[in-house]
């Protein structure tokens, strides 16, 4: 009997035993597709020996030192290196274990900005239904699954939501795509104005959101105008990019598509891309300084955060995504995908939508195309779809009815940027085995 528990305890994976290049194998040697990357982490593979060897260089020589006593020159290295490639103004970074920990940490940031300025009423976030932004209770709450949340419920932040920008469900026939993501960012002032302009602390989104609704970009112009009715508003923008960040959409930051830059951005999955647990969380310069000058210390921390071995793992996968040139084959990379699963499922009566941006590519699965009607109104067309992959030898994302319980069942693809022409021929053909 296993005493190993985590969410699915009463129906228990294979035990993995060896990882290379984009697969991944369990005790009995069978081979998987890490299709998804697990959950968008390994960006560039398995078993890639100069992550292995800069990890193994740290642990020789200092595997970790508590940072109240000691930093270390991995965690200046990647903070640097961070900054450099990060949208501007971002340029200070707070290391922790994971994404979790990392909006965490963007949401006290937020909190002690505005304690530090004087202005204690600013408690208030606004974040958006069908997001997903961890599981702590913090990140929960801030989360957009009403199911999630409930059995915890009451959580402790104060925490409202609005409508995300989904263009394939919510654009209106007679309205441009333009014209839809103003329509739908407006919402944010609305609730601004509804919660009280001077109550308002943050707006927290996923600039591509993942795990829940399966790669969803936002449309032109969205994000532009959430900026500018944060800015009009003195709220802070925080962008949790822990799922679509480190190159997964074809820059190494997602937000530098959209135009716009945050106050706080939230990093983690790929930045140790599952060679360390690491996330973190980056601020601006005025946030920094607020907290400096202020009180001078940020209030909070955690054991381990800026872990020496983890950092040096995070600098040797950055070092690789921005050094080789392999972000910029992204985007190229995800077209290829896209373009091989409309060819495969484009006429798919049950395939309402392929989307995505770079390698983060979300399939949408609808009872008829024209309805968008729920596929399985109980719910276990992703559960089968997971299994039935599985069973052909790929790993992919499958999530469904997580929609605030309603909406449609989708799978989300996110292989390792290593993935060559015939590897994503691969994903696609095992998928199709699968729907
Ligand atoms: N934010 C986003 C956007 C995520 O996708 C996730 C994980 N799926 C998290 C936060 C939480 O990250 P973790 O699971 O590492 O705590």
């Amino acid at each position: 009997m296993s005493r190993v528990f985590h969410r699915h305890s009463n129906k228990l994976p294979p035990i993995g035993t060896k990882g290379g290049g984009v697969y991944l194998y369990d005790a009995d040697g069978k081979a998987y597709f890490d299709g998804s990357g697990g959950a968008a982490v390994s960006c560039l593979g398995h078993g890639d020996p100069d992550i292995i060897n800069a990890i193994k260089q740290q642990l020789d020589s200092m595997a970790f030192a508590h940072t109240g006593f000691l930093g270390s020159q991995p965690a200046e290295d990647l903070a640097d290196l961070l900054v450099d490639h990060a949208p501007d103004g971002l340029e200070h970074v707070y290391f922790v274990s994971g994404g979790s920990e990392a909006v965490e940490a963007a949401l006290k940031l937020a909190r002690q900005y505005f304690l530090e300025i004087g202005q204690p009423e600013r408690s208030k976030i606004i974040a958006r239904r069908q997001s997903y932004h961890g599981n702590t209770l913090g990140a929960l709450a801030v989360g957009g699954n009403a199911w999630r949340r409930e059995p915890f419920a009451p959580l402790l932040m104060n925490v409202s939501h609005i409508a995300p920008c989904y263009e394939y469900r919510d654009r209106r026939a007679d309205e441009t795509s333009s014209d839809y993501g103003q329509r739908v960012a407006n919402e944010l002032e609305q609730e601004i104005l509804r919660l009280g302009t001077d109550q308002v602390m943050a707006f927290v989104a996923e600039p591509v959101v993942g795990a829940t609704m399966g790669a969803v970009p936002a449309v032109e112009g969205y994000f532009k105008r959430i900026r500018e009715i944060c800015d009009t508003y003195g709220v802070l923008l925080i962008l949790d990019e822990v799922m679509c960040g480190m190159g997964r959409t074809g820059t190494l930051f997602a937000a530098e598509q959209d135009g716009v830059s945050p106050d706080i951005c939230t990093i983690a999955k790929g930045l140790g891309a599952g060679y360390q647990p690491i996330g973190a969380t980056l601020c601006s310069v005025e946030i920094f300084d607020a907290i400096k000058t202020g009180s001078g210390f940020f209030q909070h921390g955690h054991t381990y955060v800026g872990h020496p071995t983890a950092c040096a793992a995070g600098l040797a996968v950055v070092q690789k995504l921005t050094q080789g040139g392999i972000v910029d084959q992204v985007s190229a990379k995800g077209k290829q995908l896209r373009d091989l699963l409309h060819q495969e499922f484009g006429q798919h009566p049950n395939v309402g939508d392929i989307r995505g941006r770079g390698l983060f590519v979300g399939l949408e699965f609808v009872a008829d195309r024209d309805s968008k009607a729920v596929i399985d109104p109980s719910h276990k067309f992703n559960a089968r779809l997971k299994t039935a992959a599985f069973e052909a030898g790929l790993i992919c994302y499958p999530m469904g009815g997580t929609i605030d319980g309603k909406n449609g069942d989708h799978v989300l693809l996110a292989p390792p940027f290593i993935s060559e022409d015939h590897h994503l021929e691969e994903v696609v053909s095992k998928l199709s085995i699968a729907v």
